[in-house]
């Protein structure tokens, strides 16, 4: 069968071009063999990193076999390696992890301890990583003809960074990538042309940068042919931005000049290229956004999007409802799924509905193995230990935990999101992102787990103390209706001298304390980003709780192993709550939030 055929039979149509097909051919080598590369990828693994001191700690001599790895290495959790990584931060360049000099660190979004977890990286690790970028439109063009005509309209950001005490910088990866020459003098490929310049990704400003990639969008509207943003929620910021700002952005538009609030020099100088007085376009709109209805916004502004490429799998998935009302239900693409810790994959059906995507995982990227999660299992250590799956032993339809080992020197490390087998590509697996474990509330690139959740609801408490009240029960709510989204607690409380109650100052300074309590991605997000609204807490009628509990009974829970849920969104419960309100209360300023870490 020639390779134009089988890629016809296994993807969809014919590639777009030369550079396509090699890209598509890469992706069945690597999938056909997927068993052969894993091996290939673990003993180089660890014939290069068999003289560091982590995997010298359990004696492996050199041997790179895929049993004896098993049978000696341990899994781990961030909190294992925490100490290592430590020393690393701290400065010591001896090979603790990985034979290669760690870069720098890659802060993710997932936290330890409230501070956002620091994964070491290696300098080659971008090239692999571009490597599985470079994939993305050949498959993408299969579906979507004549990408090459025009333009995509990302909005894309880097965030700050900041240097561990050693010296190492430590910043989120796709600020890392956006800096890095790999996108910064990426050649020239008609089929990847951005609107935003350069200047404004780079640009750390926030509002700046926004302003400035949409004020080049709206400029180039008819030739946009995509819209994205990494992950929905920072496409539906774009929108609101466009909201509060388009007065000044057509008041631009109409005279060529530039909003003297955009002051980065580097901005301003690229900006001459693109400025020029266009009233007939700030006409057109303004027209449309002084419109009260902004329902199928995105296409009327742009109206050849083909498609919207952000992610909306995992939590992501509740914009889906929003994105649709703004687009008029174009095509959500999610096109790879991704960590600092790793690349893993990507979707090979990017016009699949957001509920039937699968991430095909890319053997190549890092060595993969599956822990299968019984969400029945209590997790404790009298259980017998798992046993850990290969990547191409995987059976269709039950659920694992991802284990990687990385090229950086992660050994067996649980990533911590749960993974869905739906099918098979060739040798290679195909996973639903079934949801990360131990998130309770999430708005933007935020993970608030229970245990946060508690702390900050017990530091908010201390000052009811005072006012003899207490909080009887809580659940909390992530509310996306509006935008930016935030997070909502319930509180049923106790008063015990109504002549004394705590005063509405002092329950919105409950919301401020929590906020304060709660993770440093939560507050960035909050303070930096303004990607999470103010926290808002709805006080409820004594005796809700128990309502709650009485419907959950109605509905078949046992009244023994009844517990209050701690967060909610069944539609018939969020109305028994909010039926139940008797009075609201928000956090009356923003959080603490520094780049720099706490520890
Ligand atoms: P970070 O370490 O901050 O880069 O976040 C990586 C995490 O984001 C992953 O472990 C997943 O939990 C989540 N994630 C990344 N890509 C996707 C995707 N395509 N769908 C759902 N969740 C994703």
């Amino acid at each position: 069968m020639s390779f134009e055929s089988m890629i016809s039979r296994r993807l969809g149509d014919p590639p777009a071009c030369d550079k396509d097909a090699k890209a598509l051919q890469f992706i069945e080598e690597m999938t056909q063999n997927a068993d052969g590369v894993q091996q290939n990828v673990l003993a180089e693994i660890l014939s290069r990193n068999a003289q560091t001191e982590y995997l010298k700690r359990f004696n492996l001599d050199g041997i790179t076999d895929r049993e004896t790895f098993k049978s000696v290495i341990p899994m781990v959790t961030y909190e294992d390696l925490q100490p290592l990584i430590q020393r690393i931060a701290n400065g010591d360049r001896s090979p603790i992890l990985s034979a290669h000099p760690i870069s720098e660190f890659l802060t993710s979004s997932g936290t330890s301890a409230g501070e956002r977890k620091l994964m070491p990286t290696i300098k080659e690790e971008w090239d692999r990583r571009q490597l599985l970028y470079s994939l993305l439109m050949p498959v993408m063009n299969l579906y979507v003809k004549g990408l090459d005509k025009g333009k995509g309209l990302y909005f894309l950001f880097v965030k700050t960074e900041t240097k561990t005490p050693g010296g190492l910088l430590a910043r989120p990866v796709l600020t890392s990538y956006y800096k890095s020459d790999h996108f910064k003098t990426r050649p020239y490929d008609p089929y990847n042309v951005y609107t935003s310049p350069n200047e404004a990704i780079l640009c750390a400003d926030s509002f700046q940068s926004m302003y400035t990639q949409m004020l080049c969008g709206l400029y180039e509207r008819k030739e946009v042919l995509r819209v994205g943003a990494v992950f929905a929620s920072g496409l539906l910021r774009a929108i609101r931005f466009l909201q509060l700002n388009w007065p000044q952005l057509t008041h631009d538009i109409r005279t060529g000049s530039l909003n003297p609030k955009v002051i980065d020099p580097s901005i301003q100088e690229c900006m001459t290229r693109v400025l020029r007085p266009d009233p007939e376009l700030a006409d057109f709109v303004a027209k449309e956004c002084v419109n009260e209805n902004w329902e199928g916004i995105i296409t009327r502004i742009w109206p050849n999007t083909k498609y919207l490429d952000v992610i909306v799998t995992g939590a992501m998935a509740q914009y889906i409802p929003t994105l649709d009302y703004y687009s008029g239900g174009l095509p959500l693409a999610c096109t790879m799924y991704a960590s600092s810790e790793c690349y893993f994959g990507l979707n090979l059906k990017p016009m699949s509905k957001p509920s039937q995507v699968s991430y095909t995982i890319m053997p190549n990227m890092g060595y993969f193995e599956f822990l299968p999660h019984d969400p029945n299992s209590s997790g404790h250590a009298r259980d017998s230990p798992p046993k850990l799956v290969d990547l191409v032993d995987v059976e269709i339809d039950k659920e694992y935990e991802l284990v990687i080992t990385t090229y950086a020197g992660l050994c067996r490390y649980r990533v911590g999101d749960i993974l869905r087998v739906t099918g098979f590509h060739n040798s290679a697996p195909q996973f639903h992102f079934v949801r990360r474990k131990n998130v309770l509330l999430s708005i933007d690139s935020d993970k608030t787990d229970e245990g946060e959740l508690q702390k900050a609801v017990e530091n908010a408490i201390q000052l009811l103390h005072e006012f003899n009240t207490s909080v009887v029960e809580y659940t909390s709510y992530a509310d996306t209706k509006t935008i930016p989204g935030h997070y909502v607690i319930y509180w049923e409380l106790l008063v015990k001298d109504p002549t004394n109650s705590p005063s509405e100052k002092v329950l919105n300074q409950c919301c401020l304390a929590m906020e304060e309590s709660l993770n440093s991605v939560y507050r960035q997000c909050r303070v930096a980003d303004n990607s999470i609204g103010p926290l808002e807490i709805r006080v409820v009628k004594s005796g809700t709780f128990e309502e709650l509990m009485d419907y959950a009974i109605s509905r078949g829970a046992s009244i023994n192993q009844y517990k209050v849920p701690r967060c909610v969104s069944f539609t018939p419960i969020m109305e028994l709550l909010d039926s139940r309100v008797v009075s609201v209360h928000f956090s009356p300023s923003l959080p603490h939030w520094t780049p720099e870490r706490r520890r």
